[in-house]
């Protein structure tokens, strides 16, 4: 390109760098008048002020901030407002950001948020609960409760698992409220109807099988299932108290009492070898005790050693002609 530039072209370089120049300079005077915030209008070349004022877009914008942060401050003279002027001055820039987290964070405050806290007694056994409703609850230890029972429990138990015939006082009994984790891994409150006796012990052998995650479908009361035994055991439901005789016998079981629990039945069946019988419907494959499949019982297993560890038998190491493997009793609790 140099090579097509001869001495004739003198005149128009020295043209060109006095333009040049003077674009410069226009650059120059209108940052000063961009700073200063005064309209550029009135410099000489349209079409330099145009690039300009287009080149100026995010500055235009630090400046919108700027002035929101200006409005802000006249915000700051609203009711509440004076002390994030007094702390931070209303030409800063970060009083605004400031102000607004705290007007986000008043609704905390608000009482009518605290509203939204869970209350375990408020719950229904089979709610499930993430990790943050447990914590909100006061920790896991919060779900863990006996009471005696209550009008409303003994409501739904009269006539069902505490018939017209129960011999064993309503003051001998205690509800359970704790929290179990199902195979999938999901939080859930649970519940229990046990003899006075063995309240304590058992919400502290599932209080660890919770904390060590181990695996119980479901836990609600029989009277959920009008106190049929075989319709709780074969939706896998785990309960204890039932005012009624062992199946196929006269004489009255540990459940009458509360003092046994069938835990995850559907996969830990009632067997009487004898007679073929699997119970529930449908379980036979779990009479294949080498399999390890989850609610699964076995003899070496956290839900075995933690009841073995407080006195309790269990069903499953029965070796006459009933093996019952969902099946944990302590009747000489009774005694205690
Ligand atoms: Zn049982």
């Amino acid at each position: 390109m140099d090579r097509h530039i001869d001495l004739r072209d003198a005149r128009v370089l020295v043209a060109l760098t006095a333009a040049l120049l003077a674009g410069g300079l226009l650059a120059l005077v209108s940052c000063a008048q961009q700073g200063s915030g005064t309209h550029v209008s009135a410099a000489s070349d349209a079409a330099q002020v145009t690039a300009k004022e287009e080149a100026a877009v995010p500055t235009s914008t630090e400046g919108g901030a700027g002035d929101a942060g200006a409005s802000a401050g006249e915000g700051g003279l609203e009711p509440g407002g004076n002390g994030a002027d007094a702390a931070g001055g209303t030409s800063e820039p970060g009083t605004s950001p400031e102000a607004e987290a705290r007007t986000e964070s008043e609704p905390d405050l608000d009482p009518g948020h605290k509203s939204a806290s869970i209350e375990p007694a408020g719950l229904s056994a089979g709610d499930e609960l993430s990790t943050q409703d447990v914590e909100r609850a006061g920790g896991a230890s919060s779900f863990f409760y006996a009471e005696p029972i209550s009008d409303e429990v003994f409501a739904r138990m009269e006539g069902k698992s505490f018939g017209a015939d129960c011999t064993v006082p309503r003051e001998e009994l205690r509800y359970l409220r704790l929290l179990h984790v199902d195979a999938e891994g999901r939080t859930m409150v649970g519940e229990l109807v046990v003899h006075r006796n063995v309240a304590d012990e058992v919400l502290d052998i599932f209080s660890q099988l919770y904390q060590a995650g181990y695996p119980i479908r479901k836990m609600r009361l029989v009277d959920d299932y009008d106190a049929d035994d075989n319709a709780s055991c074969a939706d896998d439901n785990t309960s204890s108290f039932n005012y009624r005789v062992i199946a196929g016998t006269s004489t009255i079981s540990n459940h009458a009492y509360g003092l046994a629990i069938d835990i995850n039945p559907f996969e830990n069946p009632y067997c009487v070898w004898s007679m073929g019988v699997v119970s529930p419907e449908g379980s036979s494959r779990f009479v294949e005790r080498s399999l390890h499949e989850p609610y699964m019982i076995h003899a070496d297993d956290l839900c075995y050693q933690l009841f073995i560890s407080h006195g309790w038998s269990w069903g499953g190491a029965w070796a006459g002609d009933v093996t019952d493997y969902q099946h944990f009793e302590k009747p000489d609790a009774l005694w205690q």
